[in-house]
């Protein structure tokens, strides 16, 4: 199977109907760009940036940072990436990061939260982000949001980040994409007033999950609740999906969901266009998106999103993928 599709590598992920499909890496480090080049992908659509402030006792400096960021940039001669800024809190925790009182620290100070709370560390981050977008086609996105606020407080530190970037003469792209994730239910159900202040949206569906079922996504003895296909989590996506389209904004699903080739057909039916996942599935995807006719999947789509039960979901699904 992973010799026959080697073959699709350098074939355009496009389905039967002729509709141009985007399919990018989700990368940790810099050096993972080669894998994602290795698996027939141009684009990054995750740079998950915490990788850069793990297994050391500092935080990286800015011009580490910049030389992180200017490095993938360049490896990708125009096509975009997507970095998304520290995202720290939950999972993954540096080691000089103080845990809150709290008992639940998915509800606590991580992700966008901890930046906005840690201005110095942000903006280090945004500088290195904006010099090195100079160098190559970059966007940057914020983890986890909740409220249109933060969004306008995350718009106001780039501004700033801008500004002492003006003053010292330092060359940047003024016209730079920021976008956010859809992690949390709230951003899904209100992501239509988060698309005024953003560029694009990107679903992380690890995130949406746990959050929308109320079951942490690493703890083995509620695994079996963790289901992605679940009808909650199916109306979350549509909604965000349609409604992104709706207003011509990009959206994009870089969680697992995007990487796992059963939930391909059903993401290509709520109308999903841009796919960003670990290389290692891409080429697993691509092949789901070359035998795929999108005319085909409205009614099939339109029933399995429209189930109450979770149990009528599975078959349905079986069914859309033979
Ligand atoms: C997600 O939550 O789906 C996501 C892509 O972010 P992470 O897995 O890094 O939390
Ligand atoms: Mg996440």
């Amino acid at each position: 199977n992973k010799i026959s599709l080697t073959k699709i590598r350098t074939e355009a992920a496009v389905t039967l109907d002729s509709q141009q499909v985007e399919l990018m890496g989700n990368i940790e480090l810099p050096q993972d760009v080669d894998e994602v080049f290795e698996n027939g992908a141009k684009s990054v659509g995750l740079f998950r940036s915490e990788f850069l402030f793990l297994s050391r006792d500092d935080l990286p400096s800015e011009d580490e940072q910049f030389e992180a960021y200017k490095a993938v940039a360049s490896a990708l001669n125009g096509e975009s990436v997507t970095i998304r800024t520290l995202d720290i809190g939950t999972d993954k925790i540096p080691r000089w990061f103080e845990r809150g009182s709290g008992i639940n620290p998915a509800l606590g100070l991580c992700g966008v939260r901890l930046t906005l709370a840690q201005p110095h560390i942000f903006q280090t981050q945004l500088r290195a982000l904006l010099r090195a977008s100079a160098f190559g086609n970059i966007q940057i996105m914020f983890p986890l949001l909740s409220e249109s606020r933060q969004i306008r407080q995350c718009v106001q530190h780039v501004e700033l980040a801008k500004q002492t970037l003006r003053e010292e003469g330092l060359p940047f792209n003024e016209n730079i994409k920021i976008g956010g994730m859809v992690e949390i239910p709230a951003a899904a159900i209100n992501v239509a007033g988060f698309l005024k202040d953003l560029s694009f949206v990107s679903i992380g569906t690890n995130d949406l999950v746990q959050y929308t079922l109320g079951v942490d996504r690493g703890d083995d003895q509620v695994a079996h609740l963790y289901n992605p296909a679940h009808p909650a989590v199916l109306h979350l996506l549509s909604h965000v999906i349609g409604t992104a389209n709706r207003l011509g904004k990009e959206v994009s699903v870089c969680g697992e969901m995007a990487g796992d080739p059963r939930f391909t057909r059903l993401l290509l039916g709520m109308g999903l266009r841009k796919f960003s996942m670990h290389p290692a599935s891409l080429l697993a995807v691509k092949q789901v998106v070359r035998t795929t006719d999108t005319a085909l999947l409205g009614e099939k789509v339109s029933e399995i999103i429209t189930q109450d039960d979770e149990d009528l979901v599975a078959p349905l699904l079986d069914a859309l993928n033979v």
